[in-house]
């Protein structure tokens, strides 16, 4: 796109007044060649020859206007920019996703990935506010791109069934169309990390409902990219505060197993941001009233507020504390949690670590203490628990953190 416009007007540009007060070659040829989305430049222009009154931003082209306004140093456009962003909702994500192929200075592509796999369910399920009754999702509105692209991310999925269910919702909201993308979606559900019946019964679903018959992959012929399990990563986390600031946090798996146990010190400079960096993660805890962020690559955290309410507390005691009924269990002081697989409720206290475990399945019920010990950093002891509570972590990134610090450090924290 070419335009000409007088060297007075432009002259309102930070760049280029800067430019034309060096007169540098390319104000000799009174030409400049810039590499700019098309359409951000025109409305910047357009701005130009208005003489400065409106600015029109839609989230279509907002990356690119805040790319070209931070070049051109016009600091308010780029920082009203920024405040639209805020109006972001899933509806915007195939917007979004092609614009992070390029890093940005807006947001970076790994923060968008930990957004997607974060909110994964709530993204595969969101109802559009116009179409609601006729029960339309954005997920089924996206252009397959921006599925594909979804669907092979680590998602945090309690099953690869999940992830299955949200193909097939997109598929058959418009089956005609759309059955022929299934060979190149089918093979982004993990199929190894489904158990046998479940995958048959999946197969046979494909079967009958979209006339598709899919092959699976199989773990022993390594013919797949089933490498990392997405439904391993809800976690049990254990907060214990040990000094006045310092934290111990501790992720286990859904069988007690330790997975991380790092002591995380508190940075009040942790921003509180909506998109935040893959390593950061948000953990909930006294029914969402309290949010602890931690950033798992500087092993520091810092306290979120939100009056965001969730039902867990209230009504796990209300419905399950008569199972947790033990004569010779203190209730003061306790933490009721459920764990990641929704298939225990476990009721510890915070002082002394006793808990009781309820399977909701057997009906069993179990008792135990969580001791603490550590090898590794046995000058700090664990003292009163913050919170017991599970979440959906994101195990890869954490494991790579905590590895790269073991690495480089000798006096590092097993
Ligand atoms: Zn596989």
């Amino acid at each position: 796109m070419e335009h000409r416009i007088s060297k007075q007007m432009i002259r309102k540009i930070p760049y280029f007044e800067k430019m034309l007060s060096h007169e540098c070659l390319e104000s000799k040829e009174n030409k400049v060649v810039l590499d700019f989305d098309e359409q951000a430049f025109k409305i910047i222009l357009d701005w130009v020859e208005r003489d400065y009154t409106i600015i029109l931003i839609e989230m279509d082209y907002a990356f690119d206007l805040y790319e070209l306004a931070d070049y051109l140093g016009l600091d308010g456009i780029s920082k009203e920019c920024i405040t639209y962003f805020h109006k972001f909702t899933i509806e915007h994500l195939p917007i979004i996703i092609p614009k992070m192929a390029k890093t940005t200075k807006f947001m970076t592509s790994g923060a968008l990935d930990a957004f997607i796999c974060r909110h994964f369910l709530d993204i595969a399920s969101s109802f559009s506010k116009v179409n609601r009754n006729t029960k339309k999702t954005f997920w089924s509105k996206f252009p397959i791109e921006t599925i594909e692209y979804i669907c092979a991310l680590d998602l945090m999925i309690n099953s690869e069934y999940q992830v299955f269910d949200a193909i097939m919702d997109w598929v058959l909201s418009d089956s005609y169309l759309r059955k022929c993308h299934l060979e190149r979606l089918w093979k982004l559900v993990r199929w190894c990390h489904l158990n046998d019946k479940d995958s048959s019964n999946l197969v046979n679903h494909l079967r009958i409902s979209a006339g598709f018959e899919a092959k699976l992959c199989s773990p022993r012929k390594a013919d797949c990219d089933c490498v990392f399990n997405r439904a391993k990563q809800n976690c049990f986390v254990m907060i214990e505060t040990l000094d006045i600031k310092d934290l111990r946090v501790k992720v286990l798996d859904n069988n007690f197993k330790l997975l991380v146990s790092q002591v995380i010190k508190e940075d009040t400079s942790i921003a509180s941001n909506f998109f935040h960096d893959e390593h950061v993660s948000d953990i909930l805890f006294d029914s969402g009233r309290r949010v602890i962020r931690i950033d798992w690559k500087q092993n520091k955290y810092n306290w979120l507020y939100y009056t965001k309410l969730t039902i867990s507390y209230e009504m796990l005691s209300r419905t399950w504390s008569y199972c947790l009924w033990d004569d010779e269990f203190r209730f003061q002081d306790t933490l009721l949690s459920s764990s990641p697989s929704g298939d225990k409720i476990i009721l510890i206290n915070k002082n002394t670590k006793d808990y009781v475990s309820f399977d909701v399945n057997t009906k069993v019920k179990s008792k135990g203490q969580m001791v603490s010990y550590s090898s590794a950093d046995g000058q700090k002891e664990s003292k009163t628990l913050l919170t017991f509570t599970s979440a959906f972590l994101p195990l890869n990134i954490i494991r790579t953190c905590l590895n790269s610090k073991s690495d480089s450090s000798e006096n590092s924290q097993a």
